[in-house]
């Protein structure tokens, strides 16, 4: 029969990748909570309306990347989330989370996309956002700025590596004044665009900006922008937003192209970019969206918000050669017989009462094969238990990774007490 196989560009982690989400995701926890940010779970699953009402028909995911499906059992067509903001607003509405009360979360996890699998892009993938709700800005927005830079600095990414980009789309007024223009702009010059582009003049203007294509990028670099069009209000919210990253130290680029894949945006909005993974350069991005609770049919609700890709960030960890510790066990115990394993059980027990990650080794064999089986854990010790050392109620210790043990260089017969404070010493 043939294997079953993973979908694809839906990835499987395994443990030799593992130990690395795990160790990113206890940093990013950390990080959120010194923010004073906290989390919301929300189902994977939501209607489709949510997304089509929320992201905007004439945009990439609405158009072509959703997994829609019809429920057989109501006729209810749903969707596997392509994004989180929406499901973060939907139900702080439903909730009524935000009543006299402004609030900050955070949600992580998986994220579909029907996109065409590559370096850096999936179909399943996993963002950790961060939503302020109920805030005018732009104080919380430069606020979600720096959050990520210092996200950037406690991970370890050197300061060059990652570049941020900064625009604002002003308010939907100024938007459509813009779009005439840039209508005019783009057809005097359509049959330099790609086919893409070209069908996008007359249903998402703003999102030629975008283009990915280098001819489309040339041209568009001449074309009239957005920030000629902003109204006083809008100019106002993004020099104050601008001088609240000088005043951070956070270095940053105006780039009047910079439109974002979502059609909920307005003002500030803003990209972390990297080089190191091509066209799939931006590992986070976010704005502000003061209409979309409107859209979604809640009360008027100013917010702002981004998100980062997991994948991304840990392939720009890789690419500056950021090493990231792997979780071992501190003592692998070995047994010669299964009445010495009887004794081995308790051993373990009680140096996992006292702290320690322990493997006991299980499935029987000769010790020598036991010990290449410690050493390939990883462990920092062994302990090895014959019958010798049950009856004397002892254990020998012997250091794997060539630690310094002092004067008990090699195998040492220990009890137990002294066994765990000879491991604690060293593993440090
Ligand atoms: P792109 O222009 O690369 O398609 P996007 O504008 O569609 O990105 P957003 O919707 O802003 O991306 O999502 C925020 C972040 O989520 C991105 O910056 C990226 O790090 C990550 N991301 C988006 N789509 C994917 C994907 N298909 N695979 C992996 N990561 C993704
Ligand atoms: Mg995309």
């Amino acid at each position: 029969m043939d294997k079953i196989q993973a979908i694809r560009g839906m990835n499987d982690i395994l443990p030799e990748e593992s130990y690395q989400w795990e160790w990113i995701e206890s940093r990013i926890r950390d990080w959120l909570a010194m923010f004073g940010y906290q989390n919301i779970r929300t189902p994977i699953l939501e209607r489709t309306d949510l997304f089509v009402r929320s992201i905007g028909t004439a945009t990439d995911i609405v158009e072509k990347e959703m997994y829609t499906f019809t429920d057989t059992l109501n006729g209810d067509s749903l969707t596997l989330r392509p994004e989180g903001t929406a499901s973060a607003v939907r139900a702080a509405i439903q909730h009524n989370m935000t009543y006299g009360n402004a609030r900050r979360l955070y949600y992580c996890g998986p994220m579909f996309r029907h996109e065409r699998p590559q370096k850096g892009r999936f179909r399943q993938f996993h963002q950790v956002g961060v939503e302020a709700l109920g805030f005018q800005g732009p104080d919380v927005d430069a606020e979600h700025v720096l959050m990520a830079s210092e996200l950037w600095r406690s991970l370890g990414l050197p300061a060059d590596a990652i570049r941020l980009e900064v625009n604002s789309l002003g308010s939907k007024e100024d938007r459509s004044k813009y779009r005439e223009s840039l209508v005019a702009f783009l057809k005097g010059s359509e049959l330099l665009l790609d086919e893409d582009s070209r069908r996008r003049i007359n249903t998402n203007p703003l999102r030629v900006l975008d283009s990915k294509n280098p001819d489309t990028q040339k041209l568009v670099s001449t074309a009239p922008t957005l920030l000629e069009y902003l109204s006083n209000e809008s100019i106002d919210k993004m020099e104050r937003f601008k001088s609240l990253l000088e005043n951070s130290g956070i270095k940053y680029m105006v780039n009047p192209n910079l439109v974002r894949g979502l059609d909920y945006y307005n003002d500030v909005v803003y990209e972390w970019k990297t080089d190191f993974l091509g066209a799939q350069g931006t590992i986070c991005a976010g704005g502000r969206y003061d209409v979309l609770a409107e859209q979604i049919g809640g009360k008027p609700m100013p917010a702002c918000g981004f998100a980062l890709g997991v994948e991304r960030v840990l392939a720009t960890l890789e690419s500056c050669s950021i090493a990231i510790p792997k979780t071992t066990p501190d003592v692998y115990v070995v047994s010669a017989d299964e009445t010495a394993q009887l004794y081995a059980w308790d051993v373990c027990q009680e140096l996992r009462d006292n702290g320690l990650k322990v493997v006991l080794h299980c499935g029987g064999g000769a010790l020598k094969s036991q010990m290449k089986k410690a050493d390939i854990s990883g462990a920092n010790f062994a302990i090895i238990i014959g019958d010798s050392e049950m009856v004397r109620e002892k254990v020998s210790l012997k250091s794997l990774r060539g630690l310094k043990m002092g004067a008990m260089d090699q195998q040492q017969d220990l009890n137990v007490t002294d066994a765990i404070s000879k491991i604690r010493e060293n593993n440090v």
